[in-house]
């Protein structure tokens, strides 16, 4: 565990020293400087260092960067015998991306499932699409389930109707199928997967959890919330290798949009396990952090608790002093709530929802009662974060509604009162509603907000599911990253794929414009122009921070990666444009050209396939690559 075993701190010698300076510094040093492995010169190379400067060229040793600086300087490093030279061609070369909060195993998994794309489908077009997967798979007959991913319930409901296991009863198939929801929070089944399950019109309601019946008392095939265990737990699981090939998906993915280090940010020990496999076999091709997902039953005795994550963490938690990526749990999750969409409104919000008492003509939005649930008592939380942070565990908190912001701040005020300390360095997730006297505590209590900017856009999810429910007040400061910044947070990125599409330029577009792009692929479903509201926009150097340095620094990364700067791992991506220069609507179709980790090549693509060959590619099937544009919109 880092937290008792510090990173060396490599770097002093390189930070507060000037670019100009580090130049002068290579031209004294003359024959003596060793040579490079590789040299990229000719960029715009934006370091994201505390004055963010730009550089020309950048020189890789061993898997560390030696040196910053000027075409010129660089020169000092290559020896024709050993220096592989990269002419950049004025692209924008900077850190690699740090994802701080992501599902990649589930990622990488959903690629392989059947997909509905979340497109607004009837029943009967969600049964062509069904009918396609079932043929496409076909030696999977007659028992091999399909599992269905992607599906619009909300949707389909307003244009069609809720479906039920009659609908898909009418498959030509006798297998087994289970659909899932975009919010993870519904499951569909057909007759077949329904028996399996043993659920019957007698099988009562689980806590936190709904079985839908019809009119005669029998289960229509609709699973809500906490009932949904009752089907997945009879879907076979993966075996560890598929686990493993799942992770494998996910890291290609992930290495082609340009992420070099990222935070799973549910973990049990299965997802460690699929990484640390890869990271045994030399194939592991980003850093990866680990969050153990704790549950509310273990609030009884936080020590116990602590004490399973640390066996995990234990068992598969290495070094990282070292320029190759390794597997590392230093980190524990908590749901303090569910998602402010409707009709689920499980998000704790400190004023209720509103209902509409009128009609959908003339509609009438009162508060009701609903406030949604927070799943941690107060006392609960403090005392699990307290012992959480004493394990040597960073704590990331799952909240969206202001409610749970506010509860999750005040553990860590706590925390921060009982290890005054402790250099610990506290997370919290979406953040989709802050009251305003709380936007100041990030700065104060050193708490992390990790934001997901493509939440930003006008979409289903933040207008008809949300706006009307939470009224003008609310909807005005929803997504506060702006906010947040002028509070002076210091704001980390995270993805949340699958909730969305992988498409991390395009998320970041959102960030500096608060609003979508209905042109491009991400923009899944029906969506909308315009502003989702005045939120104040984030810089484009914020959002490119917010993606490197501040992610590196909330996981405790930012000795090792998270800027260009001598002695740091060489974790490097080459844009096809300069995303600090190109006009607004052109940034969401960033592309990722090359992306090295710890000096490794890992992807590269277009004017660099050829010059340098990325070390390993996984057979990616254009299949996967097309369903990882379509992934799920829940909120885990
Ligand atoms: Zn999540």
């Amino acid at each position: 565990m880092s937290l008792r075993r510090p990173t060396p701190r490599r770097l002093a010698l390189a930070l507060g020293t000037t670019l100009a300076g580090l130049a002068v510094l290579v031209a004294c040093g003359g024959d003596g400087i060793e040579p490079a492995d590789v040299v990229l010169q000719n960029g715009y190379v934006y370091t994201v260092d505390a004055k963010d400067s730009v550089a020309q060229a950048v020189a890789v040793r061993d898997g560390r960067i030696v040196y910053v600086g000027t075409n010129e300087g660089v020169h000092a490093y290559v020896n024709p015998n050993r220096t592989q030279v990269v002419d950049l061609g004025g692209r924008m070369l900077m850190p690699g991306l740090v994802d701080g909060h992501v599902h990649p195993l589930e990622g990488g998994a959903a690629t392989l499932k059947c997909s509905l794309d979340f497109l607004p489908l009837t029943v009967v077009q969600m049964n062509q699409k069904l009918q396609a997967c079932l043929d496409a798979s076909s030696d999977q007959e007659p028992d091999g389930w399909l599992e269905v991913v992607n599906w619009d319930r909300q949707a389909m409901s307003s244009i069609d109707r809720d479906p039920v296991r009659q609908d898909l009863d009418l498959l030509t198939t006798t297998r087994p199928i289970i659909v899932m929801s975009i919010d993870h929070h519904t499951r569909l089944v057909n007759s077949r997967a329904l028996g399996i399950a043993g659920v019957t019109a007698e099988t009562p309601n689980p806590p936190g959890g709904s079985i839908a019946h019809d009119a005669h008392g029998q289960p229509t095939g609709i699973f809500e919330d906490g009932a949904a265990d009752l089907v997945d737990q009879v879907v076979p699981q993966p075996s560890d290798e598929e686990r493993a090939g799942h992770a494998r998906i996910a890291l290609d993915l992930l290495n082609r949009q340009g992420v070099t280090s990222f935070m799973d940010a549910m973990s049990d020990e299965n997802e460690v396990k699929a990484f640390a496999t890869l990271g045994d076999r030399g194939e592991l091709t980003a850093r990866g952090q680990f969050a153990m997902l704790i549950d509310p039953s273990e609030s009884a005795d936080p020590a116990a608790a602590m004490a399973r994550v640390k066996a995990v963490a234990d068992r598969y938690t290495k070094p990282g002093d070292q320029p190759a990526p390794v597997v590392q749990v230093r980190h524990v999750k908590f749901f303090l709530d569910g998602v402010l969409q409707a009709p689920a409104q499980t998000a704790g919000v400190l004023a209720p929802y509103n209902v509409n008492i009128g009609t959908d003509a003339h509609p009438n939005w009162v508060a009701g009662s609903k406030r949604g649930e927070l799943y941690f008592s107060q006392a609960a939380l403090d005392a699990l974060v307290v012992e959480a942070i004493k394990a040597g565990f960073d704590p990331h908190i799952h909240a969206i509604g202001d409610a749970a912001v506010r509860r999750a701040l005040n553990a860590y005020e706590v925390a921060r009162k009982v290890l005054p300390d402790s250099k610990f360095r506290p997370a919290i997730a979406h953040v989709e509603l802050a009251d305003p006297a709380d936007f100041g505590r990030f700065q104060s209590l050193g708490v992390f907000p990790v934001m997901s900017y493509q939440w930003a856009q006008q979409a289903p999810y933040s207008i008809e599911a949300v706006k009307d429910q939470l009224g003008p007040q609310r909807y005005a400061i929803m997504e506060p990253e702006g906010s947040l910044m002028n509070a002076g947070a210091t704001i980390a990125y995270g993805s949340d794929w699958p909730v969305d599409p992988m498409a991390y330029f395009y998320n970041l577009s959102v960030g500096v414009l608060r609003r979508g792009n209905p042109n491009h692929y991400a923009s899944f479903g029906p969506s909308y122009a315009g502003r989702l509201n005045d939120d104040p926009l984030l810089p484009r150097d914020l959002a490119l921070r917010s993606i490197t340095m501040n992610s590196a620094t909330q996981l405790k990364l930012d000795s090792q990666v998270g800027s260009i700067e001598n002695g740091k791992y060489a974790d490097l991506i080459v844009l096809d444009r300069n995303f600090m220069q190109v006009p607004d609507d052109d940034l969401a179709f960033t592309q990722v050209l090359l992306t090295m980790v710890g000096g490794k090549v890992v992807w590269s693509d277009g004017p660099f396939a050829a010059s340098l060959p990325a070390a390993k590619r996984a057979g990616v099937g254009r299949m996967h690559l097309l369903n990882a544009r379509n992934s799920a919109r829940h909120t885990d």
